[in-house]
Protein backbone atom coordinates (compact mmCIF):
# COMPACT_ATOMS: atom_id res chain seq x y z
CA UNK A 1 0.00 0.00 0.00
CA UNK A 2 2.70 2.72 0.88
CA UNK A 3 4.97 1.53 -1.90
CA UNK A 4 1.30 2.13 -4.12
CA UNK A 5 1.21 5.29 -2.78
CA UNK A 6 4.72 6.43 -3.47
CA UNK A 7 4.51 5.07 -6.89
CA UNK A 8 1.56 7.14 -7.80
CA UNK A 9 2.94 10.56 -6.01
CA UNK A 10 5.80 10.32 -8.84
CA UNK A 11 3.95 9.68 -11.54
CA UNK A 12 2.18 12.73 -10.62
CA UNK A 13 4.89 14.81 -10.47
CA UNK A 14 6.14 13.49 -13.78
CA UNK A 15 2.99 14.31 -15.02
CA UNK A 16 3.79 17.99 -14.57
CA UNK A 17 4.05 20.39 -16.65
CA UNK A 18 7.13 22.26 -15.38
CA UNK A 19 9.42 19.69 -13.26
CA UNK A 20 11.83 21.55 -10.91
CA UNK A 21 15.08 21.10 -10.65
CA UNK A 22 15.61 21.23 -7.31
CA UNK A 23 12.15 21.23 -4.67
CA UNK A 24 12.44 24.32 -2.75
CA UNK A 25 9.51 24.98 -0.58
CA UNK A 26 8.65 28.37 -1.13
CA UNK A 27 6.90 28.76 2.29
CA UNK A 28 5.63 25.58 4.74
CA UNK A 29 3.48 23.55 2.56
CA UNK A 30 4.23 24.58 -0.77
CA UNK A 31 6.71 22.43 -2.34
CA UNK A 32 7.31 24.17 -6.13
CA UNK A 33 4.26 25.00 -7.81
CA UNK A 34 1.92 22.69 -5.90
CA UNK A 35 1.08 22.91 -2.00
CA UNK A 36 1.41 19.88 0.29
CA UNK A 37 -1.07 18.70 2.82
CA UNK A 38 -0.11 18.67 6.74
CA UNK A 39 -0.30 14.95 6.42
CA UNK A 40 2.04 14.48 3.51
CA UNK A 41 4.57 17.45 5.32
CA UNK A 42 4.99 15.34 8.55
CA UNK A 43 5.25 11.98 6.62
CA UNK A 44 1.39 11.41 7.54
CA UNK A 45 2.33 12.01 11.59
CA UNK A 46 -0.28 14.87 11.77
CA UNK A 47 -3.85 16.05 10.21
CA UNK A 48 -4.92 19.41 8.79
CA UNK A 49 -5.81 22.04 11.33
CA UNK A 50 -8.11 24.71 9.98
CA UNK A 51 -5.54 26.90 9.28
CA UNK A 52 -3.84 24.61 7.53
CA UNK A 53 -6.64 23.52 5.14
CA UNK A 54 -7.39 27.58 4.43
CA UNK A 55 -3.16 28.16 3.53
CA UNK A 56 -3.30 24.77 1.16
CA UNK A 57 -6.11 26.60 -0.73
CA UNK A 58 -5.04 29.90 -0.83
CA UNK A 59 -1.97 28.38 -2.65
CA UNK A 60 -4.17 26.68 -5.45
CA UNK A 61 -6.13 30.03 -5.26
CA UNK A 62 -3.88 31.12 -8.26
CA UNK A 63 -5.51 28.87 -10.73
CA UNK A 64 -8.21 30.53 -12.46
CA UNK A 65 -10.13 27.19 -12.09
CA UNK A 66 -10.05 26.97 -8.26
CA UNK A 67 -12.49 29.62 -6.39
CA UNK A 68 -13.05 29.67 -2.95
CA UNK A 69 -16.58 30.49 -1.65
CA UNK A 70 -17.33 30.85 2.48
CA UNK A 71 -20.47 29.49 2.87
CA UNK A 72 -21.26 30.85 6.68
CA UNK A 73 -19.71 30.83 10.12
CA UNK A 74 -19.14 27.87 12.45
CA UNK A 75 -20.41 28.34 16.24
CA UNK A 76 -16.93 29.87 17.04
CA UNK A 77 -16.96 32.10 14.30
CA UNK A 78 -14.34 30.80 11.70
CA UNK A 79 -15.71 30.50 7.78
CA UNK A 80 -16.74 27.60 6.28
CA UNK A 81 -14.12 27.52 2.73
CA UNK A 82 -15.78 25.71 -0.62
CA UNK A 83 -13.95 25.42 -2.99
CA UNK A 84 -16.09 26.04 -6.56
CA UNK A 85 -13.77 24.08 -9.41
CA UNK A 86 -14.51 24.13 -13.01
CA UNK A 87 -12.81 24.78 -16.74
CA UNK A 88 -14.12 27.52 -17.41
CA UNK A 89 -14.49 29.11 -14.08
CA UNK A 90 -18.09 28.79 -13.11
CA UNK A 91 -18.84 31.30 -9.95
CA UNK A 92 -23.11 31.26 -11.02
CA UNK A 93 -24.74 28.03 -10.22
CA UNK A 94 -27.19 28.86 -13.05
CA UNK A 95 -24.45 28.53 -15.64
CA UNK A 96 -23.05 25.35 -14.20
CA UNK A 97 -26.25 23.98 -14.77
CA UNK A 98 -26.74 25.48 -17.88
CA UNK A 99 -23.46 23.94 -19.03
CA UNK A 100 -25.04 20.36 -18.67
CA UNK A 101 -22.41 19.18 -16.89
CA UNK A 102 -22.66 17.30 -13.27
CA UNK A 103 -22.21 18.88 -10.02
CA UNK A 104 -20.23 17.33 -7.91
CA UNK A 105 -20.40 17.93 -4.01
CA UNK A 106 -17.90 16.33 -2.22
CA UNK A 107 -17.31 16.65 1.90
CA UNK A 108 -14.68 15.95 4.27
CA UNK A 109 -14.26 15.95 7.99
CA UNK A 110 -18.26 15.89 8.91
CA UNK A 111 -16.70 13.68 12.07
CA UNK A 112 -13.74 16.02 12.85
CA UNK A 113 -12.12 12.50 14.45
CA UNK A 114 -12.31 10.58 11.39
CA UNK A 115 -9.67 12.31 9.46
CA UNK A 116 -8.48 11.29 6.37
CA UNK A 117 -11.50 12.61 4.21
CA UNK A 118 -10.10 15.96 5.12
CA UNK A 119 -6.99 15.18 3.45
CA UNK A 120 -7.83 13.24 0.59
CA UNK A 121 -10.44 16.10 -0.37
CA UNK A 122 -7.24 18.66 -0.42
CA UNK A 123 -5.29 16.43 -2.08
CA UNK A 124 -7.86 15.36 -4.90
CA UNK A 125 -8.41 19.32 -5.56
CA UNK A 126 -4.65 19.81 -6.18
CA UNK A 127 -5.04 16.75 -8.54
CA UNK A 128 -7.95 18.03 -10.67
CA UNK A 129 -5.95 21.08 -11.17
CA UNK A 130 -2.70 19.29 -12.13
CA UNK A 131 -4.63 16.43 -14.50
CA UNK A 132 -7.39 19.15 -15.93
CA UNK A 133 -9.25 17.02 -17.36
CA UNK A 134 -12.01 16.68 -15.02
CA UNK A 135 -12.32 20.00 -14.82
CA UNK A 136 -14.10 19.92 -18.42
CA UNK A 137 -16.46 17.32 -17.37
CA UNK A 138 -18.06 18.58 -13.94
CA UNK A 139 -18.33 21.19 -11.92
CA UNK A 140 -16.96 20.02 -8.20
CA UNK A 141 -17.67 21.88 -5.22
CA UNK A 142 -15.12 20.70 -2.61
CA UNK A 143 -15.44 20.77 1.21
CA UNK A 144 -12.75 19.50 3.02
CA UNK A 145 -13.30 20.52 6.56
CA UNK A 146 -17.18 20.69 7.16
CA UNK A 147 -16.60 20.31 11.30
CA UNK A 148 -14.20 22.76 11.64
CA UNK A 149 -14.50 23.57 14.92
CA UNK A 150 -14.57 19.57 16.30
CA UNK A 151 -11.43 19.52 13.96
CA UNK A 152 -9.52 22.36 16.13
CA UNK A 153 -10.40 20.64 19.56
CA UNK A 154 -7.17 18.33 19.13
CA UNK A 155 -6.31 15.59 21.31
CA UNK A 156 -5.08 12.08 21.72
CA UNK A 157 -6.44 9.83 19.59
CA UNK A 158 -6.81 7.25 22.12
CA UNK A 159 -9.13 9.41 23.55
CA UNK A 160 -10.68 11.03 20.68
CA UNK A 161 -11.10 8.01 18.06
CA UNK A 162 -10.35 4.58 20.46
CA UNK A 163 -8.42 1.72 18.36
CA UNK A 164 -7.90 4.13 14.98
CA UNK A 165 -5.24 3.66 13.06
CA UNK A 166 -3.47 7.22 13.85
CA UNK A 167 -2.43 10.44 13.68
CA UNK A 168 -1.50 10.55 17.23
CA UNK A 169 -3.86 14.12 17.29
CA UNK A 170 -7.71 14.28 16.15
CA UNK A 171 -10.12 16.63 16.55
CA UNK A 172 -13.60 15.93 18.06
CA UNK A 173 -16.91 14.28 16.53
CA UNK A 174 -19.71 17.10 17.21
CA UNK A 175 -19.41 20.57 16.59
CA UNK A 176 -19.18 23.22 18.71
CA UNK A 177 -22.68 22.66 20.11
CA UNK A 178 -22.27 19.51 21.11
CA UNK A 179 -24.19 18.42 17.68
CA UNK A 180 -23.69 15.56 15.36
CA UNK A 181 -23.98 17.02 12.02
CA UNK A 182 -24.68 13.86 10.46
CA UNK A 183 -28.04 13.66 12.42
CA UNK A 184 -28.51 17.52 11.70
CA UNK A 185 -29.79 17.05 7.98
CA UNK A 186 -33.47 17.38 8.57
CA UNK A 187 -33.73 19.93 11.80
CA UNK A 188 -30.64 21.73 11.04
CA UNK A 189 -30.01 23.34 14.17
CA UNK A 190 -26.26 24.10 13.44
CA UNK A 191 -24.67 26.72 11.78
CA UNK A 192 -22.67 24.48 9.46
CA UNK A 193 -25.76 22.94 8.08
CA UNK A 194 -27.81 25.86 7.36
CA UNK A 195 -24.99 27.02 5.44
CA UNK A 196 -25.07 23.92 3.90
CA UNK A 197 -28.47 24.23 3.06
CA UNK A 198 -28.01 28.11 1.98
CA UNK A 199 -25.34 28.15 0.48
CA UNK A 200 -24.72 24.51 -1.42
CA UNK A 201 -27.72 22.50 -1.84
CA UNK A 202 -30.63 25.47 -2.39
CA UNK A 203 -27.64 27.09 -4.64
CA UNK A 204 -25.78 24.96 -6.09
CA UNK A 205 -27.78 21.42 -6.50
CA UNK A 206 -25.16 19.67 -6.84
CA UNK A 207 -26.23 16.41 -8.37
CA UNK A 208 -24.23 14.24 -6.29
CA UNK A 209 -22.92 14.68 -2.31
CA UNK A 210 -20.34 12.21 -1.07
CA UNK A 211 -19.51 12.42 2.57
CA UNK A 212 -16.33 10.90 3.55
CA UNK A 213 -15.77 8.93 6.97
CA UNK A 214 -14.42 6.68 9.02
CA UNK A 215 -15.92 3.64 10.62
CA UNK A 216 -14.51 1.40 13.47
CA UNK A 217 -17.39 -0.78 13.90
CA UNK A 218 -17.05 -5.09 13.36
CA UNK A 219 -13.26 -6.02 12.05
CA UNK A 220 -13.60 -7.04 8.97
CA UNK A 221 -11.49 -7.51 5.60
CA UNK A 222 -12.13 -4.25 3.46
CA UNK A 223 -10.51 -1.11 3.30
CA UNK A 224 -13.36 0.86 2.98
CA UNK A 225 -17.04 0.25 2.96
CA UNK A 226 -20.02 2.73 1.20
CA UNK A 227 -23.41 3.42 1.14
CA UNK A 228 -26.30 4.82 -1.12
CA UNK A 229 -28.76 6.96 0.20
CA UNK A 230 -31.31 4.42 2.40
CA UNK A 231 -34.70 5.64 2.94
CA UNK A 232 -37.14 3.58 0.27
CA UNK A 233 -38.56 7.28 -0.11
CA UNK A 234 -35.64 7.79 -2.22
CA UNK A 235 -36.88 8.61 -6.20
CA UNK A 236 -36.61 5.39 -7.52
CA UNK A 237 -33.71 5.63 -10.57
CA UNK A 238 -31.96 7.34 -8.67
CA UNK A 239 -31.46 4.74 -6.30
CA UNK A 240 -31.00 1.80 -8.19
CA UNK A 241 -28.49 4.00 -10.13
CA UNK A 242 -26.48 4.53 -7.33
CA UNK A 243 -27.25 1.17 -5.33
CA UNK A 244 -27.57 -1.40 -8.26
CA UNK A 245 -25.33 0.43 -10.83
CA UNK A 246 -22.63 3.05 -9.86
CA UNK A 247 -21.18 1.18 -6.19
CA UNK A 248 -21.01 -2.06 -7.56
CA UNK A 249 -19.20 -0.99 -10.91
CA UNK A 250 -16.76 1.05 -8.45
CA UNK A 251 -16.24 -2.35 -6.07
CA UNK A 252 -14.93 -4.66 -9.54
CA UNK A 253 -13.27 -1.51 -10.46
CA UNK A 254 -11.20 -1.18 -7.16
CA UNK A 255 -10.71 -4.81 -7.31
CA UNK A 256 -9.12 -4.96 -10.62
CA UNK A 257 -7.15 -1.77 -10.50
CA UNK A 258 -5.78 -1.76 -7.27
CA UNK A 259 -6.88 -5.61 -5.65
CA UNK A 260 -8.54 -3.35 -2.88
CA UNK A 261 -11.16 -5.07 -0.98
CA UNK A 262 -14.51 -2.83 -0.55
CA UNK A 263 -18.41 -3.73 0.71
CA UNK A 264 -21.22 -1.98 1.76
CA UNK A 265 -21.25 -0.41 4.88
CA UNK A 266 -22.22 -2.54 7.75
CA UNK A 267 -21.67 -4.17 11.28
CA UNK A 268 -21.89 -8.08 11.95
CA UNK A 269 -24.84 -8.02 13.90
CA UNK A 270 -26.93 -11.56 15.86
CA UNK A 271 -30.52 -11.19 15.78
CA UNK A 272 -32.60 -14.09 16.31
CA UNK A 273 -29.74 -16.34 16.72
CA UNK A 274 -28.71 -15.45 13.51
CA UNK A 275 -26.07 -13.62 12.61
CA UNK A 276 -26.18 -11.27 9.42
CA UNK A 277 -24.34 -8.11 8.18
CA UNK A 278 -26.13 -4.77 8.48
CA UNK A 279 -25.89 -1.29 7.45
CA UNK A 280 -26.74 2.06 9.87
CA UNK A 281 -30.57 3.42 9.10
CA UNK A 282 -32.80 5.38 6.84
CA UNK A 283 -33.60 8.39 8.11
CA UNK A 284 -33.17 11.95 6.15
CA UNK A 285 -30.88 13.16 9.43
CA UNK A 286 -27.95 11.40 7.95
CA UNK A 287 -26.52 13.47 5.06
CA UNK A 288 -26.76 10.63 2.72
CA UNK A 289 -29.88 9.64 2.96
CA UNK A 290 -30.73 13.33 3.11
CA UNK A 291 -29.32 13.86 -0.53
CA UNK A 292 -31.57 10.91 -1.78
CA UNK A 293 -34.65 12.50 -0.30
CA UNK A 294 -33.38 15.51 -2.48
CA UNK A 295 -33.34 13.07 -5.24
CA UNK A 296 -30.00 13.33 -5.74
CA UNK A 297 -26.90 10.90 -5.94
CA UNK A 298 -25.76 10.62 -2.10
CA UNK A 299 -22.84 8.12 -1.48
CA UNK A 300 -21.49 7.30 1.92
CA UNK A 301 -17.34 6.91 1.99
CA UNK A 302 -16.05 5.18 5.59
CA UNK A 303 -12.85 4.21 5.31
CA UNK A 304 -11.83 1.32 7.84
CA UNK A 305 -10.45 2.81 11.53
CA UNK A 306 -7.72 0.13 11.98
CA UNK A 307 -5.76 0.70 8.94
CA UNK A 308 -2.74 3.34 9.42
CA UNK A 309 -3.52 7.22 8.55
CA UNK A 310 -1.78 7.06 5.53
CA UNK A 311 -3.38 3.72 4.11
CA UNK A 312 -6.66 5.17 5.00
CA UNK A 313 -6.01 8.20 2.97
CA UNK A 314 -4.94 6.51 -0.06
CA UNK A 315 -8.14 4.13 0.55
CA UNK A 316 -10.40 7.37 0.38
CA UNK A 317 -8.41 8.63 -2.59
CA UNK A 318 -8.88 5.90 -4.82
CA UNK A 319 -12.57 5.40 -3.55
CA UNK A 320 -13.17 8.96 -4.34
CA UNK A 321 -11.26 8.56 -7.73
CA UNK A 322 -12.92 5.49 -8.87
CA UNK A 323 -16.23 7.16 -8.24
CA UNK A 324 -15.66 10.48 -9.83
CA UNK A 325 -14.39 8.14 -12.97
CA UNK A 326 -17.60 6.43 -13.22
CA UNK A 327 -19.35 9.41 -12.84
CA UNK A 328 -17.71 11.42 -15.71
CA UNK A 329 -18.12 8.68 -17.73
CA UNK A 330 -21.66 8.27 -17.45
CA UNK A 331 -21.73 11.93 -17.04
CA UNK A 332 -25.00 12.82 -19.23
CA UNK A 333 -26.65 9.90 -17.92
CA UNK A 334 -26.09 11.45 -13.99
CA UNK A 335 -27.71 15.16 -15.13
CA UNK A 336 -30.35 13.22 -16.76
CA UNK A 337 -31.47 11.26 -14.35
CA UNK A 338 -31.02 13.96 -11.30
CA UNK A 339 -33.51 16.52 -13.76
CA UNK A 340 -35.64 13.86 -14.77
CA UNK A 341 -36.02 12.45 -11.11
CA UNK A 342 -37.35 16.52 -10.25
CA UNK A 343 -40.21 15.82 -12.92
CA UNK A 344 -41.19 12.11 -12.00
CA UNK A 345 -41.84 13.67 -8.62
CA UNK A 346 -43.15 16.70 -9.36
CA UNK A 347 -45.41 14.59 -11.73
CA UNK A 348 -46.24 11.53 -10.11
CA UNK A 349 -45.96 12.57 -6.41
CA UNK A 350 -49.70 13.19 -5.50
CA UNK A 351 -52.23 10.58 -5.33
CA UNK A 352 -49.12 8.14 -4.67
CA UNK A 353 -48.19 6.42 -1.45
CA UNK A 354 -45.00 6.80 -0.01
CA UNK A 355 -43.07 5.00 3.18
CA UNK A 356 -43.60 6.46 6.86
CA UNK A 357 -42.47 3.26 8.83
CA UNK A 358 -39.63 1.17 7.60
CA UNK A 359 -37.38 -2.41 8.51
CA UNK A 360 -33.97 -3.42 7.28
CA UNK A 361 -34.07 -5.69 4.37
CA UNK A 362 -31.75 -8.16 3.03
CA UNK A 363 -30.54 -8.42 -0.64
CA UNK A 364 -29.37 -12.29 -0.28
CA UNK A 365 -26.97 -14.06 1.22
CA UNK A 366 -22.94 -13.20 0.44
CA UNK A 367 -19.65 -13.73 1.58
CA UNK A 368 -18.27 -11.37 3.89
CA UNK A 369 -14.53 -10.72 4.91
CA UNK A 370 -14.10 -11.03 8.64
CA UNK A 371 -11.42 -11.13 10.74
CA UNK A 372 -11.33 -14.38 12.95
CA UNK A 373 -12.44 -13.99 16.14
CA UNK A 374 -9.00 -13.90 18.56
CA UNK A 375 -8.51 -17.61 20.22
CA UNK A 376 -9.48 -17.87 24.05
CA UNK A 377 -7.23 -16.02 26.26
CA UNK A 378 -5.91 -13.72 23.76
CA UNK A 379 -6.01 -10.20 24.20
CA UNK A 380 -8.07 -7.99 21.62
CA UNK A 381 -6.68 -7.43 18.42
CA UNK A 382 -5.37 -3.73 17.19
CA UNK A 383 -4.14 -2.45 13.51
CA UNK A 384 -5.05 -4.04 10.46
CA UNK A 385 -7.00 -7.10 10.27
CA UNK A 386 -5.40 -9.61 8.20
CA UNK A 387 -6.61 -13.10 10.00
CA UNK A 388 -9.75 -13.03 7.50
CA UNK A 389 -12.07 -15.35 6.33
CA UNK A 390 -15.46 -15.13 3.87
CA UNK A 391 -18.11 -15.58 6.15
CA UNK A 392 -21.87 -16.26 4.27
CA UNK A 393 -24.22 -13.68 5.58
CA UNK A 394 -27.05 -12.36 4.74
CA UNK A 395 -26.86 -8.91 3.73
CA UNK A 396 -28.83 -5.92 4.76
CA UNK A 397 -28.21 -3.01 2.82
CA UNK A 398 -31.35 -1.81 2.56
CA UNK A 399 -34.74 -0.94 4.04
CA UNK A 400 -38.71 -2.14 3.47
CA UNK A 401 -41.27 -0.03 3.97
CA UNK A 402 -43.60 -1.24 6.76
CA UNK A 403 -46.03 1.41 6.59
CA UNK A 404 -47.43 3.94 4.10
CA UNK A 405 -49.34 7.06 3.59
CA UNK A 406 -50.82 8.68 0.97
CA UNK A 407 -49.34 11.70 -0.79
CA UNK A 408 -51.36 14.50 -0.38
CA UNK A 409 -52.05 16.96 -2.92
CA UNK A 410 -50.77 19.79 -0.50
CA UNK A 411 -50.40 20.17 3.09
CA UNK A 412 -52.24 23.06 4.72
CA UNK A 413 -49.81 24.69 7.75
CA UNK A 414 -51.53 27.03 10.43
CA UNK A 415 -49.24 30.30 10.40
CA UNK A 416 -48.57 29.40 14.23
CA UNK A 417 -46.63 27.06 13.68
CA UNK A 418 -43.90 28.82 12.27
CA UNK A 419 -41.12 26.78 13.56
CA UNK A 420 -42.22 23.99 10.82
CA UNK A 421 -42.63 26.68 8.26
CA UNK A 422 -39.58 27.99 8.82
CA UNK A 423 -38.08 24.86 8.30
CA UNK A 424 -39.61 23.83 5.15
CA UNK A 425 -38.10 27.22 3.63
CA UNK A 426 -34.90 26.38 5.12
CA UNK A 427 -34.49 23.54 2.78
CA UNK A 428 -35.70 24.82 -0.39
CA UNK A 429 -39.00 23.80 -0.16
CA UNK A 430 -41.57 25.91 -2.48
CA UNK A 431 -43.85 27.46 0.40
CA UNK A 432 -47.14 29.32 -0.17
CA UNK A 433 -49.35 31.65 2.34
CA UNK A 434 -52.57 31.87 1.51
CA UNK A 435 -54.22 35.04 0.35
CA UNK A 436 -57.18 34.35 1.34
CA UNK A 437 -58.95 31.91 3.80
CA UNK A 438 -60.28 28.53 1.95
CA UNK A 439 -62.59 25.96 2.67
CA UNK A 440 -62.96 22.45 1.92
CA UNK A 441 -62.34 18.97 2.53
CA UNK A 442 -58.84 17.64 3.99
CA UNK A 443 -57.75 14.26 5.57
CA UNK A 444 -57.04 15.09 9.18
CA UNK A 445 -55.38 12.86 11.63
CA UNK A 446 -56.17 11.82 14.97
CA UNK A 447 -53.46 11.54 17.47
CA UNK A 448 -54.15 8.18 19.55
CA UNK A 449 -50.51 8.35 21.39
CA UNK A 450 -48.08 10.89 22.04
CA UNK A 451 -44.92 8.96 23.11
CA UNK A 452 -41.86 11.70 23.74
CA UNK A 453 -38.58 10.33 24.85
CA UNK A 454 -37.21 10.21 28.22
CA UNK A 455 -34.03 11.42 27.31
CA UNK A 456 -32.60 14.29 24.78
CA UNK A 457 -31.35 13.31 21.42
CA UNK A 458 -28.96 15.88 19.91
CA UNK A 459 -30.46 18.29 22.04
CA UNK A 460 -33.85 17.42 21.42
CA UNK A 461 -36.57 14.85 22.57
CA UNK A 462 -37.62 12.71 19.82
CA UNK A 463 -41.70 12.32 19.60
CA UNK A 464 -43.79 9.78 17.90
CA UNK A 465 -47.31 9.82 17.09
CA UNK A 466 -49.54 6.78 15.92
CA UNK A 467 -53.05 8.02 15.16
CA UNK A 468 -55.84 7.61 12.33
CA UNK A 469 -56.98 9.72 9.42
CA UNK A 470 -60.17 10.91 8.77
CA UNK A 471 -62.16 13.06 6.03
CA UNK A 472 -63.05 16.46 7.58
CA UNK A 473 -64.55 20.06 6.94
CA UNK A 474 -61.23 22.36 7.20
CA UNK A 475 -61.30 26.20 7.21
CA UNK A 476 -57.80 27.82 6.52
CA UNK A 477 -57.02 31.15 7.22
CA UNK A 478 -55.26 33.90 5.31
CA UNK A 479 -51.80 33.72 5.61
CA UNK A 480 -52.01 29.86 6.47
CA UNK A 481 -49.31 28.31 3.94
CA UNK A 482 -49.69 25.40 1.24
CA UNK A 483 -47.22 23.06 0.91
CA UNK A 484 -48.05 21.07 -2.72
CA UNK A 485 -46.34 18.25 -3.28
CA UNK A 486 -46.21 18.24 -6.79
CA UNK A 487 -42.21 19.88 -6.61
CA UNK A 488 -38.93 18.51 -7.08
CA UNK A 489 -38.68 18.60 -3.05
CA UNK A 490 -42.20 17.18 -2.97
CA UNK A 491 -40.50 13.81 -1.20
CA UNK A 492 -39.02 15.81 0.93
CA UNK A 493 -41.84 17.76 2.09
CA UNK A 494 -43.42 14.37 3.04
CA UNK A 495 -40.57 13.02 5.08
CA UNK A 496 -40.92 16.31 7.32
CA UNK A 497 -44.74 16.85 7.21
CA UNK A 498 -46.15 13.60 7.78
CA UNK A 499 -47.74 12.76 11.26
CA UNK A 500 -46.24 9.21 11.89
CA UNK A 501 -42.95 9.85 10.41
CA UNK A 502 -39.60 9.50 12.91
CA UNK A 503 -37.75 11.72 11.63
CA UNK A 504 -39.95 15.32 10.49
CA UNK A 505 -41.00 17.95 12.25
CA UNK A 506 -43.53 16.34 14.97
CA UNK A 507 -40.10 13.77 15.47
CA UNK A 508 -37.84 16.79 16.31
CA UNK A 509 -39.88 18.60 18.32
CA UNK A 510 -41.17 21.97 15.73
CA UNK A 511 -44.74 21.31 15.92
CA UNK A 512 -46.74 22.31 19.06
CA UNK A 513 -49.94 21.77 20.44
CA UNK A 514 -49.59 17.80 19.80
CA UNK A 515 -51.46 15.51 22.83
CA UNK A 516 -52.74 12.40 22.59
CA UNK A 517 -56.85 12.87 21.40
CA UNK A 518 -55.84 15.87 20.04
CA UNK A 519 -55.42 17.17 16.00
CA UNK A 520 -52.32 16.45 14.20
CA UNK A 521 -52.43 20.64 13.14
CA UNK A 522 -51.11 20.00 9.32
CA UNK A 523 -53.69 18.70 7.15
CA UNK A 524 -53.52 16.91 3.82
CA UNK A 525 -55.41 18.47 1.17
CA UNK A 526 -55.97 15.55 -1.31
CA UNK A 527 -58.00 17.31 -4.66
CA UNK A 528 -56.37 20.19 -6.11
CA UNK A 529 -57.24 23.18 -5.60
CA UNK A 530 -57.50 26.67 -6.42
CA UNK A 531 -56.59 29.43 -4.24
CA UNK A 532 -54.60 32.64 -4.39
CA UNK A 533 -51.43 32.40 -3.04
CA UNK A 534 -47.70 34.14 -2.68
CA UNK A 535 -44.37 31.93 -2.71
CA UNK A 536 -42.65 32.56 0.57
CA UNK A 537 -39.06 33.36 1.33
CA UNK A 538 -36.89 32.35 4.01
CA UNK A 539 -37.14 34.34 7.60
CA UNK A 540 -40.69 35.23 6.40
CA UNK A 541 -42.49 32.54 8.95
CA UNK A 542 -42.88 34.63 12.73
CA UNK A 543 -45.67 33.98 14.80
CA UNK A 544 -46.60 36.31 17.32
CA UNK A 545 -45.70 33.59 20.19
CA UNK A 546 -42.03 34.13 18.88
CA UNK A 547 -41.69 30.02 18.28
ZN1 LIG B 1 -18.39 9.41 10.74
Amino acid sequence: MRNGYAGRMVALLLGLVWVPCSVSPLSAGVTADWPQTRAERSNFQETSTYEDVIDFMHALQRHDEFQIEYIGETTEGRRIPLAVMSRPPMRDPSQARRSGRPIIFIQGNIHAGEVEGKEAAQSLMRRLLQEGKQLEQAVFLILPIYNIDGNERFGPVEKNRPGQGGPPLVGVRPNAQGLDLNRDAIKADSPEMRALLEQVYNKWDPDVIMDLHTTNGTRHGYELTYSPPLNPNTESEVLAFTRDRLLPSVRNELRKRWQMETFDYGNAATRDGQRRWETFSEEGRYITNYAGLRNRIGILSEATSYLSFQDRIVATERFVDAVLEELLKRREEVVRLTRQADAHVADSLPGSRLGVRFELAARGVEDVLLERPAPEGQPRRTGRPTDLEAVPLPVYDRFRTVKESEVPHAYLVPASQAATIELLLRHGIIVEALREPWRGSANVFTISEHVVADRPFQNRRLTRLEGEFRGSDVQAEAGWVLVRTAQPLGVLAFHILEPEGLDGAAAWGFIHDLGADRLYPVYKVMNPLHVPTERMRPGSARDETGR
